[in-house]
């Protein structure tokens, strides 16, 4: 039975988007594919609110989180991380032998501008790493006050991790100031996963010509030439069967409107909110609220595991806590192309369950 997935990506997908996938192959090579790659690019600056190039990556978030902090640190990066995903980005530097620094903060809260000023007027860090919207805790970063810092440092490159926010909450990547905006397409995009999508700043592609170890397939600079020097093509074979599901789907997405869409996810979050502080507690920073996502204390100490079990049979997931807070929270997801009546009728049928 197919259920109806409240877990922070992947979501379900409509029947439209996966008809799209199903679309007959096209050479990559061809001037179709270009056609392709440029409209998807075109879509997806509005979307973003930048005039920057969009990269394409046939790969997962994390790929172009590898890709970006590899191809553009030449001197140290800076990771902020108030959870799992931020500690991601360490994690992907030390393997790959860039040198880096993690600056953390408690779980639950949000990284302070403040923060980031001090580590940056140190002088040591070329290039830092921030997640707008953390999946374990449920913060959103203040990425625009964190960018008005940035400003001051002419040669940090700034790398945001919107990865569960794009096409949710508004990002508007040119004036916050943002180099490198990594999104995934599972989550608030509303398709299969599979492919991720990243802006490119001209900064960011200066930075990349002096790094001389870029890897291969996730080099940034290499996607970049082939959209620049071939006419938006791509390095390698990508997934077409994306890029047309991705190229339908951004339609569908401007045809809402994208105020009305974040308005519709700030709303699905508000209804959650309160159902939250009606029954259980918000587990998160009540200043940096997620609009995608929200975890919850688990104060009544259920089962999270056989709460989930039973929704399950009902034709729902929520998601359990992520790492260490795996039964002490749980996450709700609310992005993609849900609405708030389908977020009554989940927290319905957890009230039925839990006889709330
Ligand atoms: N960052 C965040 C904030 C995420 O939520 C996730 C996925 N849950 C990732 C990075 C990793 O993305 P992906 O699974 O697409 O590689």
């Amino acid at each position: 039975m197919s259920k109806k997935l409240f877990i922070p990506g992947p979501i379900d997908v409509s029947q439209d988007v996966l008809n799209c996938m199903a679309t007959q192959v096209i050479g990559h090579r061809s001037e179709e594919s270009s056609k392709l790659q440029e409209e998807i690019s075109l879509k997806l600056q509005k979307v973003l609110y930048t005039k920057n190039t969009i990269l394409l990556s046939t790969s997962s978030g994390t790929g172009l989180m590898e890709g970006s902090i590899r191809s553009c640190t030449s001197k140290r990066a800076a990771v902020f991380s108030c959870g799992s995903f931020g500690d991601r980005w360490y994690k992907i530097g030390v393997s790959n032998m860039v040198p880096v620094d993690l600056f953390k903060v408690e779980l639950g809260q949000a990284i302070s501008p403040e923060m980031v000023d001090k580590v940056l007027s140190t002088g040591k860090y070329d290039l830092i790493t921030i997640t707008h919207n953390e999946t374990s805790t449920g913060i959103r970063n203040p990425i625009e006050a964190i960018g008005e810092v940035i400003k001051k440092y002419d040669d940090v490159i700034y790398c945001v991790d919107a990865v569960s926010s794009a096409g949710g909450m508004k990002i508007e990547v040119d004036k916050i100031g943002i180099d490198i905006c990594i999104t995934s397409v599972q989550k608030a995009l509303g398709l299969p996963p599979g492919m991720a999508i990243c802006t490119f700043s001209k900064k960011a592609v200066q930075r990349a010509k002096t790094v001389p170890y870029r890897g291969t397939y996730f080099d940034l600079l290499s996607i970049y030439k082939y959209i620049v020097d071939k006419n938006y093509q791509y390095p390698s074979t990508p997934s077409l069967s994306h890029m047309f599901a991705l190229n339908f789907q951004l339609d569908q997405i401007l045809k809402e409107g994208l105020d009305n869409r974040f308005l519709r996810h700030e709303n699905m979050a508000k209804t959650v909110r309160n159902w939250a502080e009606d029954h259980f507690q918000i587990f998160t920073n009540k200043n940096y609220l997620s609009n995608t996502l929200t975890v919850i204390e688990n104060t009544k100490k259920i089962s999270i595991s056989k709460l989930n079990e039973k929704l399950i049979d009902r034709g729902f997931e929520i998601a359990n806590g992520y790492g260490e807070l795996k039964e002490k929270t749980f996450r709700i997801s609310h992005m993609g192309d849900y609405t708030v009546e389908d977020v009554v009728d989940l927290l319905n049928n957890i009230n039925e369950i839990l006889e709330l």
